[in-house]
């Protein structure tokens, strides 16, 4: 855990200098423990430090495993709708809705549950053809789609960056993702989310903007 809170106090740091240089508010910058394979025992001992607010799953099977009430979770990676009643009203956020059959049975279920589900919807900032998400030009016809389906709330938007490109490029489809949301949040006051930003490229998507960035390695250490 030593090492844990370390790197934390290295990523808390980081994030402070830029936020000084840029003028940004440090205190609007969530972060979250992307916790895929990290034990439920470091998780709970990373809540109790208290700056990591939420973890979020890929894996509904590993959240299901993981589950416990006492922590804030969201769902961050592709959700089949098959999995989708183990996690409604379970879940903070689910942060990867991407398309209309996913939002009908998250629909379905809150419904039925009498939940309300708050989503991010999640953005292929690359716009690469082998990756989950909307395009950015997609989201605003989505957005007017979701208004079908009064159980589901869309907060924000969760972008994931293209692989290997440089940083020219990826600040500039950071600041498209940036641009969109807040365009969208000017209408729509419970729009507050942007969630963009890993261990590689949380400064970077910082600057840009992100207001939630969802740190794995650089935060627990190597995968296990
Ligand atoms: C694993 C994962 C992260 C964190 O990745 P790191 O590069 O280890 O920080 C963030 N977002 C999603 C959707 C992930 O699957």
């Amino acid at each position: 855990m030593g090492n844990i809170i370390d790197n934390l106090n290295k990523i808390e740091a980081n994030i402070k200098q830029l936020c000084q240089s840029k003028g940004i508010d440090f205190d609007t910058i969530e972060l979250i423990g992307a916790s895929k394979f990290r034990s439920l025992d470091t998780l709970k001992q990373l809540k109790a430090d208290g700056r990591v607010v939420a973890f979020g799953e890929n894996k509904v099977q590993e959240f299901k495993d993981k589950y416990d009430e006492s922590l804030t979770w969201d769902i961050i990676g592709q959700l089949q709708s098959n999995k989708v009643k183990y996690v409604v009203g379970k879940v903070r956020y689910i942060s990867s809705l991407d398309r209309i059959s996913l939002a009908e049975e998250i629909e379905r279920v809150a419904s039925n549950r009498g939940v309300y589900q708050k989503c991010l919807i999640e953005v292929n900032s690359g716009e690469e053809e082998c990756k989950g998400g909307l395009s950015v030009s997609e989201v605003e016809e989505f957005l007017d789609k979701l208004s079908a389906y009064p159980h589901i709330v869309p907060v924000g938007i969760m972008a994931v960056a293209p692989q290997g490109v440089g940083e020219v490029e990826l600040k500039k489809c950071f600041t498209k993702v940036s641009e969109m949301f807040q365009k969208i949040k000017v209408k729509n006051p419970e729009f507050k989310v942007l969630s963009m930003g890993m261990s590689e490229d949380y400064l970077t998507a910082i600057e840009c903007g992100s207001n939630q960035v969802r740190l794995g390695r650089i935060l627990f250490g190597d995968r296990p």
